[in-house]
């Protein structure tokens, strides 16, 4: 009796330790012995590769790309080789491959690599020994043989990416929250768990900070149609769906509030106020492989002006250089960073026909006095760049003021 294959996902804190590893083992026995083919993606156990960050840090500020990856990737190596060994324990056959293994080939953009392709072959072989496949999540290797990383988050990545390239039937990513929530429930515990959202809605929550599932597996997911399970390794509650179409009778005017405290913000001071200074300053970094989020750009009466934006904070220093010496280049005058900010935003396809939604957030924030010092907008969300402090209040503030609670 084949069911089908499923693959699934199991996240740092669900493979945490001995216990939990065993834990997650019995649940992939449980699905085998149901009659389910089984690829499983872990993550590094517990905090692993926050650790690893931090070694590399204590020895070089600015570490070697291609050595982070080296180093990170062991982290998934680890938990994909222990998981094997506690469902051998329990008397069942599987096997543990890394990203190369399986062959993930990746670009070269170090700690942030893209999937070129995947062929599979080997866990194609394995399943039809009838194997348990486990997978090193977060990595892959260049045509070259070198290891990269797919960005944090990754493994989710590497769990659609398979899903896809495996036709899989189900594709069910493990953690500690019992799927998606209106909130981060860390932060509001009232945030309610979302029964469905659309990979639109996901795709921006993630994008926005909502750290449940990496922004780029949404987008994966969305581009194969790849539907997606998240829920709980701790019980065996119903989470949430990410699909297309979410089944909701009536759209509420927005899903939830994300906040990003992992931004920075950049000001060039006195810009010269003529065409093409701000086309410089923006391509030379994206040339740098920088991505910029918000920009602002004041108004001027003395014919400059100041142009701010933010980035994540990992690419901070990169930035700065950059815009330093651009801002040399064009007669610009001080570059300034500020990290005291967070990104505090609402998302929902409902604000489409709400209206109003805009006045609403603003409102919120202003009764619990906090300022707004940038806004930016998309179709379906909107956010305000306040000070870090004010982050968690503020995330409550808006989910009682939209009624998620
Ligand atoms: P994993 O290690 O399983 O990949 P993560 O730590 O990456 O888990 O993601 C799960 C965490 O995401 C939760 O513990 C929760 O605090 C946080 N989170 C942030 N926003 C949300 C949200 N809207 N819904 C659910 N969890 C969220
Ligand atoms: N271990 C990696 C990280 O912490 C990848 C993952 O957990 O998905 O980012
Ligand atoms: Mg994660």
């Amino acid at each position: 009796m084949n069911k089908g294959l499923v693959v699934q996902k199991y996240g740092g804190s669900s493979v945490a330790n001995v216990r939990r590893i065993l834990n997650v083992a019995k649940r992939v026995v449980e699905y085998k012995k149901k009659g389910y083919n089984l690829v499983v993606v872990v993550s590094a156990l517990g905090d692993t590769t926050d650790e690893l960050i931090s070694l590399a840090e204590q020895i070089h500020k600015n570490p070697s790309e291609r050595e982070m990856d080296m180093l990170l990737s062991t982290g998934e190596q680890a938990s994909s080789a222990l998981l094997a060994m506690a469902i051998h324990k329990l008397g069942y056959d599987a096997i543990s491959f890394t990203g190369a293994q399986v062959g993930i080939i990746t670009d070269e953009q170090f700690t942030k690599a893209k999937i070129v392709k995947i062929s599979a072959d080997k866990i194609r072989e394995e399943l039809k020994r009838g194997k348990i496949v486990i997978v090193a999540g977060f990595q892959g290797v260049t045509p070259n043989h070198d290891i990269t990383t797919l960005g944090r988050g990754g493994s989710d990545l590497t769990a659609v990416a398979l899903a896809k390239t495996l036709n899989a039937d189900m594709c069910e990513i493990y953690t500690d929250v019992d799927g998606v929530y209106t909130a981060d429930p860390r932060i509001e515990p009232k945030a309610k768990k979302l029964s469905s959202i659309t990979y639109d809605e996901m795709l921006e929550m993630a994008s926005l900070g909502a750290q449940v599932m990496q922004a780029r597996s949404i987008e994966v997911a969305k581009k194969f149609n790849v539907t997606i399970h998240v829920r709980s390794s701790f019980n065996k509650n119903e989470g949430t769906i990410i699909s297309k179409e979410a089944k909701r009778m009536e759209e509420f005017a927005i899903s939830g509030v994300t906040l990003n405290k992992n931004e920075a913000k950049i000001t060039v001071c006195n810009v010269p106020d003529r065409p093409g200074v701000a086309a410089r300053i923006f391509s030379k970094i994206s040339e740098g492989g920088i991505n910029v989020d918000m920009i602002v750009q004041n108004v001027s009466h003395t014919r400059q002006t100041d142009i701010s934006f933010t980035v994540n904070k990992s690419d901070l220093t990169r930035a700065l250089k950059i815009t330093q010496s651009v801002a040399k280049e064009v007669g610009a005058g001080e570059v300034m960073e500020d990290l005291d900010i967070a990104r505090v935003s609402i998302v929902g396809v409902g604000m489409k026909t709400h209206p109003g939604v805009a006045a609403r957030m603003f409102s919120a924030l202003a009764q619990n006095n906090i300022n707004i010092e940038m806004i930016s907008t998309s179709e379906i969300s909107i956010s305000c760049i306040i000070k870090k402090r004010f982050g968690e209040k503020a995330v409550r503030a808006l989910h009682r003021k939209f009624n998620l609670g």
